[in-house]
């Protein structure tokens, strides 16, 4: 079988560590190939090549940058089916999904193409008497990226264009889980232009983290990922001296208010649950109705709709199903025994997916949508991250139970509310702890040109990533204020605090 290794300096390189971890083909259970655990040694490596590179990248003007990211979008656009295949043979995820995450990556790499104007800095004249100030957005220098499973494209693309658009290099840790896409856009890139050892791809663990964590080369640390991780990461790369953010966990939810139209929100809440097979952070995992009337409403509804979803292999002749399997089989297990929990700690469950017969499945890691109904704040189901295809009906007796129960959860990534009330969705907005709201939109995850991140336990770390807070993590500013001799006509008493 043959072992993804590294991309490094350019090219590929094969990594000695002697340690490898399987990537499954989720739809089968096969085995596709083996990944390379890439060694300390050869993590540094990869950093010592970026940081070499630096220097020269760092210098090439912004608009030529700029360029070769044009470049590099044509060519994504150019492969897109062929990313897209990738994603789905390895993540699971069904084709027309898995080529939505290449477009919303490409949008990052959109706006990493105006590069020029984002980066210009400001400019005050006569900040005193003769005294202009100006300030520089310079790079970092190396910076890494270390990223989750269940986006092995569009991650990635929200954190190195923006880095390699400011002048940084980069070395990318992607998820063992789903390793090929990164290699393949280190291709991409190489094919656009970008000189050699710019952008590097390590593959690996703990080990090849932890050296990007503490390695003083290395500046930023961009991660996405499990809340406990993204806490290690941000203290560990921190008490190194690193600028770091670090997405986390979620557990979002989704507010029907009684006038919302409630056909709209069951079609927004079967996509926003079960596609991706509940693989999204941004997935909502807890439906809020509120009042009786309306959750009894929208529980008869969702089981309708749950008969009619269309479970099967992400890539197949024909229309698309409308989610694939789990990433692996331990995953699999990990969300079916959060379904026999949720049963044990007395939630209803009112549709097991454990028992949906799958056509085709085979030895591929499916599970079918479920559904709970009584789930109350308290319970683990509620509590924690589940990440498979399984909602949660929480029910609220008004919008302040509602807001209260949500404002109390650790994470605080996303959130929706449906509602034709104008004063409610304001109020909700205002009062709601959660970092990224949706207003009658499901899956409110900002388009690349504004930043992504959540509140409470789902961010580490003060900025957001892509967006203009992408840009000021990729930079660092520099303030100059300036006189010139010609100006000074007399002498000045330096003595004295400068008030101009
Ligand atoms: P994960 O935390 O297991 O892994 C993420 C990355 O961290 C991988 O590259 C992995 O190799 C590395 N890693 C794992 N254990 C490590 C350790 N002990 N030390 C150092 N590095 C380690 O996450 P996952 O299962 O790949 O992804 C799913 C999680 O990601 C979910 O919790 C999901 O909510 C989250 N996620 C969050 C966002 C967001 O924007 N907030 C987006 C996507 C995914």
């Amino acid at each position: 079988m043959s072992i993804l290794g590294n991309y490094i300096n350019g090219q590929a390189a094969a990594s000695q560590s002697g340690r490898t971890a399987p990537v499954y083909n989720p739809a089968t259970g096969e085995q596709s190939l083996q990944v390379a655990l890439s060694s300390a040694a050869e993590t540094r490596e990869a950093v010592r090549v970026a940081h070499e590179a630096f220097a020269g990248w760092a210098k090439v003007t912004p608009l030529k940058r700029s360029r070769i990211l044009f470049k590099f979008k044509e060519l994504v656009e150019t492969h897109a089916d062929e990313l897209a295949r990738l994603i789905s043979s390895e993540h699971g995820k069904v084709f027309s999904d898995a080529k939505g995450e290449v477009t919303r990556g490409l949008e990052v790499v959109e706006f990493a193409c105006g590069i020029p104007h984002l980066q210009k800095g400001e400019h005050s004249m006569n900040v005193g008497t003769g005294v202009d100030s100006y300030s520089m957005m310079q790079p970092l220098g190396v910076c890494a990226g270390i990223s989750p499973f269940n986006f092995p494209a569009m991650v990635p693309m929200w954190m190195f264009p923006i880095a390699l658009a400011c002048g940084n290099t980069f070395v990318m840790k992607p998820s063992e889980k789903d390793p090929s896409t990164s290699i393949r856009l280190a291709e991409l890139l190489k094919e656009a232009g970008l000189p050699d050892g710019v952008f590097n791809v390590v593959n690996g663990d703990k080990e090849a983290v932890d050296v990007l964590l503490t390695d003083e080369r290395v500046q930023a640390v961009s991660f996405v990922g499990s809340t406990p991780i993204a806490e290690y990461i941000y203290a560990t790369g921190s008490a190194h001296g690193k600028r770091v953010q670090a997405l986390g966990g979620a557990k979002n939810h989704m507010v029907i208010m009684p006038d919302a139209d409630l056909d709209q929100a069951v079609g927004a809440l079967m996509g926003a649950a079960y596609g991706s097979a509940g693989e999204r952070c941004m997935a909502i995992s807890v439906a809020v109705p509120v009042g009786e009337e309306t959750a009894s409403r929208l529980r008869e509804k969702l089981v309708e709709q749950l008969q009619k979803l269309s479970v099967g292999p992400g890539i197949v002749d024909g229309p698309d199903h409308d989610m694939g399997p789990l990433v692996t089989r331990e995953h699999l297990e990990k969300v079916k025994g959060y379904i026999q929990v949720g049963v044990d700690e007395g939630a209803e469950l009112v549709v097991d997916g454990r028992e949906a017969v799958i056509e085709g499945a085979g030895d591929g890691f499916f599970l079918g949508g479920s559904l709970f109904d009584h789930v109350k704040p308290g319970m683990r189901i509620h509590r924690e991250e589940i990440f498979g295809p399984v909602l949660a009906i929480a029910r609220a007796e008004s919008f302040d139970d509602a807001v209260a129960m949500i404002n109390d959860h650790e994470f605080g990534n996303g959130t929706a509310i449906f509602t034709r009330d104008g004063d409610a969705a304001r109020q909700y907005c205002e009062q709601i702890q959660v970092g990224m709201v949706g207003v009658n939109v499901p899956i409110p995850v900002p388009m690349a040109f504004h930043s992504f991140g959540g509140w409470k336990r789902s961010l580490f770390g003060p900025l957001h990533m892509h967006g203009p807070d992408g840009v000021r993590f990729n930079t660092r500013m520099k303030t100059i204020t300036q006189r010139w001799p010609s100006g000074i006509r007399e002498e000045t008493n330096h003595f004295t605090m400068p008030t101009h």
